[in-house]
């Protein structure tokens, strides 16, 4: 009989189960090594070829009104690096552009993003004052054209103006050119959103103040820009119409009365005239009167009182150029409850902007800069939809986009009318 030797099968049995120990774990850590490095080359592969693909990604925008959103809303666009086609459509002519009289007063938010942009404001005719820039319209929108067609290098930027938007010159570009996204910046009396079948429900919030508007047009008064003059906590004299103030403002708040700003060139002179919501006697008098010369009267005093002094007084013969409110009413701010839509099948997504997104039933000669407001997500809307992957990234951007405008509307119905009258 063999014994057992050390050495013998025992002993094999016994180096086997050795060996096993010491190969195991090194067979588990170069299955975990090579699993490792092929999860980190996926990941590598993945987020280069996402990187590259959104590095690539670019599309075709169509921007309907060369309204200064419109055309601020071109130039986001095109600095977003995302757009290989922009075209900008206006149905009034180039001349007709230009040539818009109003003043447009630009706060420091909307001059920050338009520096952002690329706006020189040394190159533009206007002027400064307490931080606001004013221009005239027809100046800023020449100026805003003048970039974008210096972009045209880079991107193909097509300005076709004396052009309307309408279902047939939709329906007259190829299917394969259709834009991937359509800004919709044609103004309060557009009807494109129509056209692309968005509703044209608006809410409409009241915003706790009333108001009234006069313009003044003086043909023989120059066309410069001018900065606005403001004057705070004003009560009118209406004892000759039984209306006592003084008792009821024995203690005036720093926002209470009236609030008048005057703005525009000397030229076209308009004026905006707004008091917190109340039920004083003087402003339910105000509201209800039938009599418009009272209304008159007041901006007529108004203007005389706080005009520059390099400007006429309005007199007896004059006052025939001054257009006014014929009472004081409550101003609302409507916005459109659809302001982002996707066109399933065409695979298109629509914004809309400026004024066709939200209006003022009243002008404080701040329009603009609600319509800047709505602009400041355009360019992370334009991003998210170039590099989309699928239907629902793009439906994602535009719930955020939405998200967005709903928000400048309720800011604004908190604090608009107080920031751009009341201080
Ligand atoms: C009398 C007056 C005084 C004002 N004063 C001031 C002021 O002092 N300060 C201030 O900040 N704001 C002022 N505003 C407001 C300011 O003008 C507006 O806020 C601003 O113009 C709105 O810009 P937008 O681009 O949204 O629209 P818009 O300027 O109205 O532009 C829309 C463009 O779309 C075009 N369009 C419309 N339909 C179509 C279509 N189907 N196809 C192609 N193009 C189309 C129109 O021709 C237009 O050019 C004033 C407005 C008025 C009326």
């Amino acid at each position: 009989m063999e014994a057992l030797q050390p050495g013998g099968a025992g002993a094999r049995v016994g180096g086997m189960q050795e060996d096993a120990e010491e190969k195991y774990p090194a067979l588990a850590y170069d299955t975990a090594v090579s699993t490792l490095v092929a999860v980190a080359l996926y990941v590598l592969v993945k987020v280069s070829l996402d990187g590259f693909r959104q590095w690539r990604a670019s599309m075709s925008v169509l921007v309907v009104g060369s309204g200064p959103a419109g055309l601020a809303a071109a130039l986001v666009a095109v600095r977003s690096g995302k757009v290989l086609k922009l075209t900008l459509l206006d149905e009034r002519s180039r001349a007709a552009l230009l040539c818009r009289p109003q003043q447009i007063s630009l706060d420091p938010r909307s001059v920050r993003f338009l520096l952002g942009l690329g706006v020189d404001f040394d190159n533009m005719e206007g002027c400064w004052h307490n931080e606001h820039f004013f221009t005239r319209i027809g100046v800023f929108q020449e100026y805003l054209l003048s970039i974008l067609e210096q972009k045209k290098h880079r991107v193909d930027v097509q300005v076709r103006l004396g052009t309307k938007f309408t279902e047939e010159y939709l329906h007259r570009i190829p299917h394969s050119d259709w834009p991937r996204v359509i800004v919709v910046a044609d103004g309060s009396c557009g009807d494109s959103c129509s056209v692309l079948g968005i509703s044209s429900d608006y809410t409409v919030e009241s915003c706790h103040a009333y108001g009234a508007n006069a313009t003044i047009e003086r043909l023989d008064q120059r066309q410069v820009p001018t900065p606005e003059i403001r004057a705070h906590s004003l009560y009118f004299d209406l004892s000759a119409y039984g209306v006592e103030a003084l008792r009821e403002h024995r203690t005036p708040t720093a926002k209470s009365g009236f609030h008048l700003k005057i703005y525009g060139t000397l030229r076209n002179r308009y004026m905006a005239l707004v008091c917190p919501a109340s039920d004083t006697k003087m402003v339910r008098f105000l509201r209800h009167t039938a009599n418009s010369s009272i209304m008159k009267n007041i901006f007529h005093q108004s203007f005389n009182a706080y005009k520059t002094d390099i400007e006429p007084r309005l007199n007896d013969v004059t006052l025939h150029h001054m257009q006014c409110s014929r009472r004081l009413f409550e101003i609302q701010l409507s916005h459109r409850r659809v302001s982002a839509a996707y066109i399933e099948g065409d695979n298109v997504a629509v914004i809309v902007e400026g004024e066709a997104a939200r209006v003022l039933n009243f002008d404080t000669g701040f329009g603009v800069n609600l319509g800047i407001r709505g602009l400041e997500s355009v360019g992370t809307f334009i991003y998210r939809t170039a590099t989309a992957v699928d239907q629902n990234d793009i439906l994602e951007a535009l719930s955020a986009k939405m998200q967005h405008s709903r928000q400048v509307a309720e800011t604004f119905k908190q604090t608009g009318v107080s920031e751009s009258m009341y201080e």
